[in-house]
Protein backbone atom coordinates (compact mmCIF):
# COMPACT_ATOMS: atom_id res chain seq x y z
CA UNK A 1 0.00 0.00 0.00
CA UNK A 2 1.01 3.40 -1.06
CA UNK A 3 0.79 6.90 1.20
CA UNK A 4 -0.29 9.48 -0.79
CA UNK A 5 -1.34 12.67 -0.46
CA UNK A 6 -3.79 14.62 -2.62
CA UNK A 7 -3.87 18.36 -2.83
CA UNK A 8 -6.12 19.61 -4.34
CA UNK A 9 -8.27 16.18 -4.16
CA UNK A 10 -11.74 18.23 -3.33
CA UNK A 11 -11.29 19.88 -6.86
CA UNK A 12 -12.52 18.06 -10.16
CA UNK A 13 -10.03 16.05 -11.52
CA UNK A 14 -8.62 15.44 -7.52
CA UNK A 15 -11.93 13.88 -6.40
CA UNK A 16 -12.23 11.60 -9.07
CA UNK A 17 -8.35 10.54 -8.62
CA UNK A 18 -8.68 10.01 -5.00
CA UNK A 19 -11.55 7.40 -5.37
CA UNK A 20 -9.32 5.70 -7.98
CA UNK A 21 -6.37 5.41 -5.24
CA UNK A 22 -9.07 4.25 -2.40
CA UNK A 23 -10.67 1.77 -4.90
CA UNK A 24 -7.03 0.86 -5.67
CA UNK A 25 -6.38 0.43 -2.06
CA UNK A 26 -4.11 3.37 -1.26
CA UNK A 27 -3.92 5.58 1.58
CA UNK A 28 -5.02 8.87 0.85
CA UNK A 29 -4.45 12.40 2.48
CA UNK A 30 -6.09 15.50 0.83
CA UNK A 31 -5.32 19.18 0.93
CA UNK A 32 -7.19 21.50 -0.34
CA UNK A 33 -7.78 24.48 1.30
CA UNK A 34 -11.00 25.01 -0.77
CA UNK A 35 -10.90 27.74 -2.77
CA UNK A 36 -12.33 26.24 -5.60
CA UNK A 37 -12.71 22.89 -4.60
CA UNK A 38 -15.50 21.14 -2.36
CA UNK A 39 -15.94 19.31 0.93
CA UNK A 40 -19.11 17.32 0.28
CA UNK A 41 -16.79 15.58 -2.54
CA UNK A 42 -14.44 14.35 -0.15
CA UNK A 43 -14.77 10.82 0.90
CA UNK A 44 -16.19 9.73 4.04
CA UNK A 45 -13.34 8.96 6.31
CA UNK A 46 -10.34 10.10 3.88
CA UNK A 47 -8.31 13.19 6.37
CA UNK A 48 -8.29 16.63 4.60
CA UNK A 49 -6.03 19.03 5.24
CA UNK A 50 -6.85 22.46 4.77
CA UNK A 51 -4.07 24.16 4.03
CA UNK A 52 -3.00 27.11 1.33
CA UNK A 53 0.03 26.12 -0.44
CA UNK A 54 1.10 29.32 -0.94
CA UNK A 55 1.96 29.92 2.82
CA UNK A 56 5.26 28.37 3.25
CA UNK A 57 4.80 28.23 7.06
CA UNK A 58 1.62 26.69 6.69
CA UNK A 59 2.91 23.67 4.46
CA UNK A 60 5.42 23.13 7.62
CA UNK A 61 2.73 23.12 9.78
CA UNK A 62 0.28 20.93 7.89
CA UNK A 63 2.74 18.42 6.32
CA UNK A 64 5.57 18.31 8.74
CA UNK A 65 5.39 14.81 10.93
CA UNK A 66 4.04 12.85 8.36
CA UNK A 67 4.90 10.55 6.04
CA UNK A 68 3.88 9.74 2.28
CA UNK A 69 5.58 7.73 -0.59
CA UNK A 70 4.17 9.75 -4.05
CA UNK A 71 2.11 13.31 -4.10
CA UNK A 72 -0.22 14.08 -6.31
CA UNK A 73 -0.29 17.79 -7.11
CA UNK A 74 -3.65 19.03 -8.70
CA UNK A 75 -4.15 22.33 -6.02
CA UNK A 76 -3.55 25.06 -9.10
CA UNK A 77 -5.64 27.79 -10.35
CA UNK A 78 -6.38 26.50 -13.89
CA UNK A 79 -8.69 29.17 -16.18
CA UNK A 80 -6.98 30.10 -19.27
CA UNK A 81 -8.89 32.95 -20.11
CA UNK A 82 -9.15 34.31 -16.32
CA UNK A 83 -5.28 34.07 -16.44
CA UNK A 84 -5.22 36.44 -19.57
CA UNK A 85 -6.24 39.20 -16.76
CA UNK A 86 -4.76 37.99 -13.99
CA UNK A 87 -1.48 37.44 -15.28
CA UNK A 88 0.69 37.72 -12.17
CA UNK A 89 -1.45 36.12 -10.02
CA UNK A 90 -1.58 33.13 -11.40
CA UNK A 91 2.04 33.26 -12.20
CA UNK A 92 2.79 33.59 -8.26
CA UNK A 93 0.27 31.30 -7.11
CA UNK A 94 0.52 28.35 -8.91
CA UNK A 95 4.30 28.19 -8.75
CA UNK A 96 4.31 29.75 -5.40
CA UNK A 97 3.10 26.85 -4.21
CA UNK A 98 4.20 24.31 -5.97
CA UNK A 99 8.02 25.23 -4.74
CA UNK A 100 6.72 24.94 -1.27
CA UNK A 101 4.99 21.90 -1.82
CA UNK A 102 8.38 20.35 -4.02
CA UNK A 103 10.40 21.94 -1.43
CA UNK A 104 8.89 19.91 1.83
CA UNK A 105 8.90 17.01 -0.83
CA UNK A 106 12.52 16.97 -1.04
CA UNK A 107 13.14 16.85 2.63
CA UNK A 108 11.18 14.67 3.66
CA UNK A 109 12.15 11.61 1.18
CA UNK A 110 8.72 11.73 -1.05
CA UNK A 111 10.02 8.81 -3.84
CA UNK A 112 7.29 10.18 -6.45
CA UNK A 113 5.52 13.78 -7.94
CA UNK A 114 2.60 13.69 -9.78
CA UNK A 115 2.21 17.12 -11.38
CA UNK A 116 -1.39 17.70 -13.11
CA UNK A 117 0.03 19.74 -16.17
CA UNK A 118 -1.96 20.80 -19.20
CA UNK A 119 -1.49 21.00 -23.32
CA UNK A 120 -1.48 24.81 -22.68
CA UNK A 121 1.65 24.73 -22.88
CA UNK A 122 2.24 23.59 -25.94
CA UNK A 123 0.29 27.16 -26.64
CA UNK A 124 -0.82 27.16 -31.04
CA UNK A 125 1.52 24.43 -31.54
CA UNK A 126 -0.60 24.12 -35.14
CA UNK A 127 0.72 20.63 -35.39
CA UNK A 128 -1.76 17.27 -34.80
CA UNK A 129 -1.20 15.81 -32.69
CA UNK A 130 0.88 17.12 -30.07
CA UNK A 131 3.94 15.29 -29.22
CA UNK A 132 6.21 15.62 -25.65
CA UNK A 133 8.75 16.51 -28.06
CA UNK A 134 7.26 19.31 -29.58
CA UNK A 135 8.45 23.14 -29.24
CA UNK A 136 7.14 24.03 -25.73
CA UNK A 137 5.28 27.53 -25.76
CA UNK A 138 2.75 28.12 -23.29
CA UNK A 139 -0.33 30.01 -24.47
CA UNK A 140 -1.49 31.56 -21.68
CA UNK A 141 0.19 32.42 -18.16
CA UNK A 142 -1.76 29.32 -16.60
CA UNK A 143 0.07 27.28 -19.07
CA UNK A 144 3.48 28.82 -18.54
CA UNK A 145 3.12 28.54 -14.62
CA UNK A 146 2.74 24.54 -15.33
CA UNK A 147 5.65 24.53 -17.30
CA UNK A 148 7.34 26.51 -14.28
CA UNK A 149 7.25 23.84 -11.96
CA UNK A 150 8.10 21.32 -14.59
CA UNK A 151 11.49 23.05 -14.81
CA UNK A 152 10.90 22.97 -10.83
CA UNK A 153 10.86 19.47 -10.74
CA UNK A 154 13.46 18.47 -12.73
CA UNK A 155 15.97 20.74 -10.39
CA UNK A 156 14.55 18.71 -7.70
CA UNK A 157 15.23 15.74 -9.16
CA UNK A 158 18.73 16.46 -10.27
CA UNK A 159 19.50 17.97 -6.57
CA UNK A 160 17.02 15.74 -4.09
CA UNK A 161 16.39 12.80 -6.48
CA UNK A 162 12.60 13.22 -6.66
CA UNK A 163 11.20 11.41 -9.27
CA UNK A 164 8.42 12.63 -10.90
CA UNK A 165 5.63 12.53 -13.57
CA UNK A 166 4.38 15.75 -15.39
CA UNK A 167 0.58 14.23 -17.00
CA UNK A 168 0.12 17.00 -19.42
CA UNK A 169 -3.94 16.79 -20.03
CA UNK A 170 -5.56 18.28 -22.92
CA UNK A 171 -9.84 18.60 -22.18
CA UNK A 172 -10.50 17.48 -19.10
CA UNK A 173 -14.44 16.34 -19.36
CA UNK A 174 -16.98 13.61 -17.59
CA UNK A 175 -17.36 12.86 -14.28
CA UNK A 176 -18.01 9.47 -12.59
CA UNK A 177 -19.37 6.69 -14.47
CA UNK A 178 -22.30 6.71 -11.90
CA UNK A 179 -23.07 10.59 -11.79
CA UNK A 180 -22.37 10.87 -8.37
CA UNK A 181 -19.45 13.15 -8.18
CA UNK A 182 -18.61 15.60 -11.08
CA UNK A 183 -17.41 18.85 -12.60
CA UNK A 184 -18.25 21.95 -10.37
CA UNK A 185 -16.67 25.34 -10.73
CA UNK A 186 -18.05 28.66 -9.74
CA UNK A 187 -18.44 30.35 -12.14
CA UNK A 188 -18.33 28.00 -14.41
CA UNK A 189 -16.50 28.48 -18.03
CA UNK A 190 -16.21 25.39 -19.38
CA UNK A 191 -17.64 24.13 -22.47
CA UNK A 192 -19.02 20.52 -21.72
CA UNK A 193 -20.99 21.73 -18.57
CA UNK A 194 -21.70 25.06 -19.40
CA UNK A 195 -23.74 23.32 -22.93
CA UNK A 196 -25.25 21.10 -20.36
CA UNK A 197 -26.30 23.79 -17.96
CA UNK A 198 -28.37 25.03 -21.52
CA UNK A 199 -29.60 21.41 -21.64
CA UNK A 200 -30.80 22.13 -18.45
CA UNK A 201 -32.72 25.46 -19.09
CA UNK A 202 -30.14 26.82 -16.82
CA UNK A 203 -28.90 29.29 -19.60
CA UNK A 204 -30.53 30.43 -22.56
CA UNK A 205 -27.62 29.83 -24.82
CA UNK A 206 -23.90 28.48 -25.46
CA UNK A 207 -21.70 31.36 -26.80
CA UNK A 208 -19.05 29.84 -29.65
CA UNK A 209 -15.74 31.26 -28.91
CA UNK A 210 -15.05 32.54 -32.53
CA UNK A 211 -15.65 30.72 -35.97
CA UNK A 212 -12.59 32.46 -37.68
CA UNK A 213 -9.83 29.66 -36.44
CA UNK A 214 -8.00 27.67 -39.13
CA UNK A 215 -10.27 24.54 -38.58
CA UNK A 216 -12.78 23.05 -40.11
CA UNK A 217 -15.63 24.92 -39.00
CA UNK A 218 -13.77 27.53 -37.96
CA UNK A 219 -14.57 26.60 -33.87
CA UNK A 220 -12.07 25.80 -31.73
CA UNK A 221 -10.69 22.34 -31.83
CA UNK A 222 -9.91 20.38 -28.67
CA UNK A 223 -8.92 16.47 -27.27
CA UNK A 224 -11.92 16.04 -24.66
CA UNK A 225 -10.45 13.16 -22.49
CA UNK A 226 -12.64 11.28 -19.80
CA UNK A 227 -11.69 12.60 -16.07
CA UNK A 228 -11.54 8.87 -15.09
CA UNK A 229 -8.89 7.76 -17.73
CA UNK A 230 -6.59 10.53 -16.45
CA UNK A 231 -7.55 9.28 -12.92
CA UNK A 232 -6.55 5.98 -14.09
CA UNK A 233 -3.00 7.65 -15.62
CA UNK A 234 -2.18 9.08 -12.45
CA UNK A 235 -2.74 5.66 -10.47
CA UNK A 236 -1.01 4.08 -13.48
CA UNK A 237 2.11 6.73 -12.89
CA UNK A 238 2.84 5.45 -9.09
CA UNK A 239 2.12 2.01 -9.55
CA UNK A 240 4.42 1.49 -12.90
CA UNK A 241 7.09 4.14 -13.17
CA UNK A 242 9.35 2.55 -10.71
CA UNK A 243 12.66 4.61 -11.40
CA UNK A 244 12.34 7.45 -14.21
CA UNK A 245 10.81 10.84 -14.51
CA UNK A 246 8.76 11.80 -17.50
CA UNK A 247 6.29 14.34 -19.19
CA UNK A 248 3.46 12.41 -20.56
CA UNK A 249 0.58 14.02 -23.12
CA UNK A 250 -2.84 12.55 -22.08
CA UNK A 251 -5.70 12.61 -24.24
CA UNK A 252 -7.82 10.38 -26.87
CA UNK A 253 -6.37 11.46 -29.96
CA UNK A 254 -9.26 12.59 -31.45
CA UNK A 255 -10.15 16.31 -31.89
CA UNK A 256 -13.65 17.86 -31.76
CA UNK A 257 -14.73 21.14 -32.51
CA UNK A 258 -16.66 23.63 -30.36
CA UNK A 259 -19.27 22.81 -33.57
CA UNK A 260 -19.07 19.21 -32.94
CA UNK A 261 -19.14 18.98 -29.05
CA UNK A 262 -22.73 21.22 -29.28
CA UNK A 263 -24.42 18.55 -31.51
CA UNK A 264 -22.86 15.77 -29.53
CA UNK A 265 -24.78 17.39 -26.41
CA UNK A 266 -27.58 17.38 -28.45
CA UNK A 267 -28.35 14.04 -29.19
CA UNK A 268 -27.03 12.42 -25.83
CA UNK A 269 -29.20 14.90 -24.01
CA UNK A 270 -31.75 14.86 -26.58
CA UNK A 271 -32.02 18.83 -26.22
CA UNK A 272 -31.96 21.66 -28.99
CA UNK A 273 -29.08 23.70 -27.14
CA UNK A 274 -29.39 26.76 -29.01
CA UNK A 275 -25.88 28.61 -30.00
CA UNK A 276 -24.83 32.29 -30.98
CA UNK A 277 -21.57 33.24 -32.10
CA UNK A 278 -19.29 35.10 -29.73
CA UNK A 279 -15.78 37.00 -29.70
CA UNK A 280 -12.64 34.77 -29.32
CA UNK A 281 -11.35 33.98 -25.84
CA UNK A 282 -7.69 35.61 -25.60
CA UNK A 283 -5.28 32.70 -25.10
CA UNK A 284 -6.95 30.18 -27.43
CA UNK A 285 -4.90 28.09 -29.42
CA UNK A 286 -7.03 26.80 -32.44
CA UNK A 287 -5.96 22.93 -32.41
CA UNK A 288 -4.97 20.77 -29.41
CA UNK A 289 -4.93 17.25 -30.20
CA UNK A 290 -2.95 14.52 -28.31
CA UNK A 291 -0.51 12.38 -29.09
CA UNK A 292 -0.49 9.86 -26.18
CA UNK A 293 1.54 7.12 -27.09
CA UNK A 294 4.12 7.39 -24.74
CA UNK A 295 2.00 7.85 -22.23
CA UNK A 296 -0.27 4.58 -24.10
CA UNK A 297 3.44 2.44 -23.82
CA UNK A 298 5.64 3.73 -20.56
CA UNK A 299 2.08 3.82 -18.18
CA UNK A 300 0.35 0.91 -20.20
CA UNK A 301 -2.36 3.11 -20.50
CA UNK A 302 -5.80 3.19 -22.89
CA UNK A 303 -8.03 5.55 -22.70
CA UNK A 304 -11.56 3.64 -22.64
CA UNK A 305 -14.38 6.98 -22.77
CA UNK A 306 -15.09 8.89 -25.96
CA UNK A 307 -16.90 11.95 -26.78
CA UNK A 308 -20.38 10.70 -26.35
CA UNK A 309 -19.56 8.43 -23.06
CA UNK A 310 -17.81 12.02 -21.65
CA UNK A 311 -20.96 13.56 -22.18
CA UNK A 312 -23.59 10.64 -21.20
CA UNK A 313 -21.15 10.88 -17.95
CA UNK A 314 -21.66 14.42 -17.71
CA UNK A 315 -25.00 14.56 -18.52
CA UNK A 316 -25.98 12.09 -15.71
CA UNK A 317 -24.15 14.15 -12.96
CA UNK A 318 -25.53 17.18 -13.89
CA UNK A 319 -28.81 16.15 -14.50
CA UNK A 320 -28.46 14.39 -10.70
CA UNK A 321 -27.16 17.49 -9.19
CA UNK A 322 -28.66 20.68 -10.91
CA UNK A 323 -26.62 22.92 -8.55
CA UNK A 324 -23.60 20.66 -7.90
CA UNK A 325 -22.19 19.93 -4.66
CA UNK A 326 -24.29 22.86 -3.28
N1 LIG B 1 -15.71 27.54 -25.46
C1 LIG B 1 -16.77 28.18 -26.10
N2 LIG B 1 -17.78 28.66 -25.33
C2 LIG B 1 -17.80 28.55 -23.96
C3 LIG B 1 -16.73 27.89 -23.32
C4 LIG B 1 -15.70 27.39 -24.10
O1 LIG B 1 -16.79 28.29 -27.32
O2 LIG B 1 -18.76 29.04 -23.32
C5 LIG B 1 -14.61 26.97 -26.27
C6 LIG B 1 -13.25 27.53 -25.90
O3 LIG B 1 -12.97 28.69 -26.64
C7 LIG B 1 -12.33 26.36 -26.28
C8 LIG B 1 -13.20 25.13 -26.05
O4 LIG B 1 -14.54 25.60 -26.01
O5 LIG B 1 -12.01 26.42 -27.64
C9 LIG B 1 -12.88 24.43 -24.74
O6 LIG B 1 -12.84 25.40 -23.72
P1 LIG B 1 -12.76 25.03 -22.19
O7 LIG B 1 -12.86 26.30 -21.43
O8 LIG B 1 -13.77 23.97 -21.90
O9 LIG B 1 -11.35 24.34 -22.00
P2 LIG B 1 -9.85 24.87 -22.32
O10 LIG B 1 -9.60 24.52 -23.76
O11 LIG B 1 -9.81 26.33 -22.04
O12 LIG B 1 -9.00 24.09 -21.40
Amino acid sequence: MTRVLVTGGAGYVGSHTVRHLLGAGHDVVILDDLSTGHAESVPHGTPLLRVDLRDAQAVRAGLDGQRFDAVMHFAARSLVGESMQKPYEYLRDNFGGALNLIEWCSQHGVQRFVLSSTANLFGNAGQEPIAETDEIAPGSPYGESKFLIERALSWAERVHGLRYACLRYFNAAGALEDGSIGEHHDPETHLIPIVLQVALGQRERVSVFGDDYPTRDGTCIRDYIHVSDLAAAHLAAIERLEDRSVALNLGNGAGFSVLEVLETARKVTGHPIPHVLGERRPGDPATLVACSDQARKLLDWTPKYDLDAIISHAWAWHSKHPSGFR
